[in-house]
């Protein structure tokens, strides 16, 4: 008995010193605003997603880019499903991690339908740090993203304080991708194009700024350990939902379920199965992976992705 407590003594000392000698990590907590029973700005189209599960689907990619392509960068989320997380609590999980840095997405609305474009917000243009990162962002939405930037904006500018701001300890930015009730923004917001785009966007930001923060800090992982670079999944995908051996009318019922635009191509092949179905365009295999799920719930069991 005294043998084993002895030998798992040395391991759990072993383990900690491990644990200390790489800490060499920066902590970014990801912040998708509002999330169940607060919807946040809700949609005025019909079909269209309320602000909470844009700010989801935006944070998710953009945390999954971090994952993906840098290294010693711990994400963490306060929430990663739809579920009501009160400002508090949000503030209390990034500075009980200690987090290095604090981004919180949210996505606009205005009574007035013609006002558009994005924001990064600062708690006080006063501190340098969260400033750099926030125009930072707002430079890739404007010149990398082709979005309509209207700038970093403090307490000042809103006259009032944002709670998950002021309270948080570390450099923090909030940004509003767009506004949810402009009818074109709104349109570019629900696409997974425009979500992908934007969480990139801030995804460029937020590595050319932790890269200047700490340049003794290697950040990037080699092209090798990216499991599939931008490269090989990027590009224009769709997802085929069936093959036939003679053409099929787009419009028939059997696609009606699926409420999207059927696209009928013939192969130049020996196959007896010479015309196949496609729905949806897609600049990524992750974009249309979210789509594919959907589609086989439709009835469609057999959808596949294809490059196009
Ligand atoms: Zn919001």
């Amino acid at each position: 008995m005294k043998k084993v407590f002895f030998f798992l003594s040395i391991v759990l000392t072993c383990s900690t010193s491990f644990i200390y000698a790489q800490q060499s990590e920066i902590v970014l907590v990801i912040d998708a605003g509002h999330g169940g029973n607060d919807p946040g700005h809700e949609t005025l189209i019909n079909g269209h997603s309320d602000e909470k599960t844009l700010n989801l689907k935006i944070a998710n990619y953009f945390g999954s880019y971090v994952s993906k392509y840098l290294t010693n960068v711990r994400v963490i989320y306060t929430r990663t499903s739809d579920k009501t997380v009160s400002l508090d609590d949000r503030v209390e999980i990034a500075n009980t991690a200690n987090a290095n840095y604090f981004i919180s997405i949210h996505c606009n609305g205005n009574s007035r339908r013609s006002v558009r474009g994005t924001e990064t917000h600062v708690h006080s243009l006063s501190i340098k740090k969260s400033v750099s990162l926030a125009n930072k962002i707002e430079k890739q939405f404007s010149q990398r993203a082709n979005r309509h930037s209207r700038g970093v904006k403090d307490k000042e500018d809103l006259t009032h304080s944002l709670q998950v701001l002021k309270y948080t300890q570390m450099t923090g930015v909030l940004v509003e991708c767009g506004f949810i009730t402009n009818t074109k923004e709104a349109k570019y917001l629900n696409s997974t194009y425009g979500q992908e785009i934007i969480a990139s966007a801030i995804f460029r930001a937020f590595r050319g700024f932790i890269q200047e923060q700490h340049p003794t800090m290697n950040f990037v992982k080699p092209i090798s350990e990216t499991t599939a670079s931008m490269d090989s999944s990027r590009g224009s995908f769709a997802i085929q939902i069936m093959s036939s051996k003679t053409a099929v009318d787009v419009k028939s019922s059997s696609f009606k379920r699926l409420k999207m635009d059927v696209t009928r191509k013939k192969l130049n092949t020996t196959s007896t199965y010479k015309y196949i179905y496609t729905v949806g365009n897609y600049s990524s295999i992750s974009a249309a992976k979210l789509e594919l799920s959907k589609i086989q719930k439709r009835g469609f069991r057999d959808a596949i992705i294809v490059r196009q």
